[in-house]
């Protein structure tokens, strides 16, 4: 028995101890027991109203009313009251916790119950998919309708993923896990992967079109071995070393093209943060100028101006590419006899400094201005290739120019000539001391 059973018991001997002595002073015993048990009911009666009252109030305060059993009984549940609530809030940092930590997350999270229905959405699920908080509560397939969707949701293989398009935009890629979670819960998460789509489109695209850069030349060559290969023991060496020749013109092109792929490729996966060495770009601009002259071989009137002293922080090897593929494209596309206008000046309205090459040639139609920095994009392939273009020049000159913050400006009118501006922010001039 407990102590305070104990002690109980040791009030209600006492109760009955005092209604005998009173019983036999008064000579009446069973009167003196009956109204001594009455007021120890009556006492014991108003414990039970006070704990009633004590747990219709606020339980945060301890049970001072009560006495013997019943203020242990009232102070246990006072003790668990206080445990749960502990517990409550403890469970309420977690979710709030959760809750805020999905909230931030870029992708897309939906609590559904065991019955599909939405018991809880993070604000990107409105961004990729279009569910809102009015939304909770409905059964994700009268919102998400898409029948891979509903099966994947159905057969609870939750180990796969599943690729679909956006109910807002069937452009958008989505990819959507499901974990189960909670009691029957299931937590869907969905990532928008357009972007690896299109790196994985980009990539496809590429080896494509190397692939197709590469057949041409090699076909060539494959056939003028096949030649050399079966020349008779007497060929004249003259015609053979003509054939020879031949195979110089497709190896070149080859060479040129993976060059090209080699330093686009060596552009994209290095960086250059450093801004410590400081470029003369009045005498680089003076340079390309010379080699201009040489290219052109006095086919057109090359002119050069140069109205500043500015420099630049860079790397002199890729400001050279740049400004060089710029000048030979101007050769390549401009007619025997015109102008080529090579200038590096400061632009007063934004401070920015120009390198231009302003050309009198074929000039560029609207539609194909903004994929011109595309990788192997050629307006006319068949004349592209004839002056040894690759397709890859204006996406080295881009490549480079980010890589120095600045901006690769273009403005052509068919018939009347092109203008390429390479456009330096202020941070990255230096004025020449
Ligand atoms: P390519 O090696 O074919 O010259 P680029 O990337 O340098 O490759 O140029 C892409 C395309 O842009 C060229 O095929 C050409 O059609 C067009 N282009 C570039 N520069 C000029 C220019 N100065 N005038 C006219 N068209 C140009």
């Amino acid at each position: 028995m407990s102590k305070l059973w104990q002690t109980e018991l040791w009030r209600l001997l006492g109760v009955i101890f005092v209604s005998l002595i009173f019983g036999l002073v008064f000579e009446s015993i069973a009167w003196s027991l009956a109204i001594g048990l009455l007021l120890y009911l009556v006492w014991q009666a108003l414990q039970v109203r006070h704990l009633e009252r004590w747990l219709d109030k606020d339980l945060t305060i301890p049970p001072y009313e009560l006495e013997g059993i019943w203020h242990n009984l009232a102070y246990r549940i006072h003790q668990n009251r206080r445990r749960s609530r502990k517990r409550r809030k403890r469970m309420a940092d977690v979710i709030r916790r959760f809750q805020k930590s999905t909230q931030a997350l870029p992708d897309a999270a939906v609590v559904l119950t065991s019955n599909e229905e939405i018991e809880w959405i993070n604000n990107a699920a409105t961004r990729i998919i279009g569910i809102t908080k009015h939304d909770v509560g409905q059964n994700i397939n009268n919102l998400l309708r898409n029948p891979e969707f509903h099966d994947f949701l159905r057969q609870g293989d939750y180990s796969k993923h599943l690729e679909i398009s956006s109910p807002l935009d069937e452009n958008i890629a989505l990819d959507v896990r499901i974990r189960p979670y909670g009691e029957n819960q299931r937590l869907l998460v969905v990532r928008d992967i357009t972007h690896i789509h299109r790196l994985m489109t980009m990539r496809h695209d590429l080896i494509a079109n190397i692939s197709h850069e590469l057949r041409s030349p090699l076909t060539v060559i494959l056939g003028y071995l096949e030649i050399l290969l079966n020349a008779p023991a007497d060929t004249d060496p003259q015609k053979l070393h003509e054939q020879i020749a031949k195979l110089q013109s497709p190896t070149t092109r080859i060479k040129t093209l993976v060059d090209d792929l080699l330093l686009l490729s060596r552009l994209d996966t290095t960086s250059n943060e450093e801004k410590n060495t400081i470029i003369d770009i009045p005498g680089l601009v003076q340079k390309v100028t010379d080699e201009a002259q040489h290219l052109s071989n006095g086919k057109h009137i090359i002119q050069c101006s140069i109205e500043t002293d500015t420099h630049l922080f860079g790397i002199k090897d890729e400001l050279h590419s740049a400004f060089i593929n710029l000048i030979n494209n101007a050769i390549h596309y401009t007619p025997e006899g015109k102008k080529i206008y090579i200038r590096w000046y400061l632009n007063k309205d934004d401070n920015t400094a120009c390198f231009e090459v302003k050309d009198h040639g074929i000039g560029i139609a609207w539609g194909h201005l903004h994929r011109l920095t595309e990788r192997f994009y050629r307006i006319d392939p068949g004349r592209s290739k004839a002056t040894g273009g690759t397709g890859l020049g204006l996406s080295i000159v881009e490549q480079i120019l980010r890589r120095h913050g600045a901006d690769l400006h273009i403005n052509s009118t068919p018939g009347r000539g092109s203008t390429f501006t390479c456009i330096f922010q202020p941070g990255w001039q230096r004025a020449s001391q």
